[in-house]
């Protein structure tokens, strides 16, 4: 259902931008009892930073590290995902040129490819380039993706023609309320896990920090779906908060669907409540608001 502008517990709810989709939604927030968050943009800032690009150097490949980055950009110009945004960022303050892809795809959760100066350019998972595009990556790229994820960065692979040139690692941070978030959830009685497609070692480092327990990484968007389905099918109602295109379909399945507002159409359209901050907090106030608000009308 798409958030009519109808606001919880009057001037508490407007004050604190939290959107309703109608009054059948007040109910669903009494049995919820699980709160699936997404990681990027939802527990994170979602606003996040290179830090470092890293061409090949092993045999056979000659390319330095600015044209790895320039090719990235080029093709994550066309990508409105966070990670995409801190590249293309990155490169333009450092003077590299952007332009000139074409013919554009993204895949959720997983890459997205142009073609460059006639060249097909992918930037994505080490997973994706080898599952969809036989793309092998070799032992000198591996070892810079395993270390950057170790230390909790999100590292994608960049490829020209089938064959890998580089690595472009991006950090985000944790959003400042978001502990004191999950505290309220469970203090709410939500159990939470944390989903994401991002990598283990990044999905661990950010649940340690805001101390959930339950860890799903490398969801694509149809496991994120299939996750939620799961936690309903052995008797969980699921609330789901998410702010990205790959999050639609979970949002919609989910017992209670929670954009967040900073996010996308297709995210906002697919939930049952906007918080139009963003702020995680104020989730936990919306669904403490819309069963105070039930309790009202009773
Ligand atoms: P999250 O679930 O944390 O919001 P996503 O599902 O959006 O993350 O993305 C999961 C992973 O897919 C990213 O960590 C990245 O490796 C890859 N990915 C997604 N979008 C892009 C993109 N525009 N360019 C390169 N890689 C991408
Ligand atoms: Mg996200």
């Amino acid at each position: 259902a798409t958030p009519t502008a109808l606001l919880v517990g009057t001037g508490r709810g407007s004050q604190l931008g939290i959107l309703i989709g109608g009054p059948q939604v007040l109910e669903r927030t009494r049995g919820v009892d699980t709160i699936v968050l997404d990681k990027t943009g939802t527990v994170t800032t979602g606003s996040m930073a290179l830090r470092s690009v890293t061409a090949r150097t092993d045999a056979g490949v000659d390319i330095d590290d600015d044209a790895v980055l320039r090719l990235a950009a080029a093709v994550e110009d066309g990508s409105e995902h966070p990670l995409a945004r801190a590249i293309v960022e990155a490169a333009r303050a450092r003077g590299v040129d952007v332009s000139g892809a074409t013919q554009f795809t993204a895949t959720p959760g997983a890459g997205v490819q142009a073609v460059v100066d006639g060249d097909v350019v992918l930037v994505g998972t080490v997973r994706w380039l080898g599952e969809s595009w036989s793309i092998t990556v070799p032992e000198a790229v591996a070892v810079v993706v395993d270390a950057a994820e170790a230390d909790g960065g999100t590292a994608v692979v960049v490829a020209r023609n089938g064959a890998a040139l580089g690595v472009v690692v991006v950090g985000d941070t944790v959003k400042p309320d978001a502990a004191d978030a999950v505290r309220r959830f469970v203090a709410l009685g939500l159990h939470p896990v944390l989903l994401t497609g991002d990598n283990d070692g990044v999905a661990r480092a950010v649940a340690a920090e805001v101390g959930i327990d339950e860890v799903h990484a490398r969801a694509t968007p149809a496991s994120k779906l299939e996750t939620v389905r799961r936690l309903q099918a052995e008797g969980r109602s699921v609330a789901m908060v998410g702010d990205g295109v790959n999050d639609a379909a979970a949002l919609a399945a989910a017992d209670l669907g929670i954009a967040m507002g900073a996010g996308t159409d297709a995210a906002i359209a697919a939930s049952d409540i906007t918080v139009v901050s963003g702020r995680l907090t104020v989730v936990a106030e919306a669904v403490r608001l819309s069963r105070a608000t039930l309790r009202t009308i009773k």
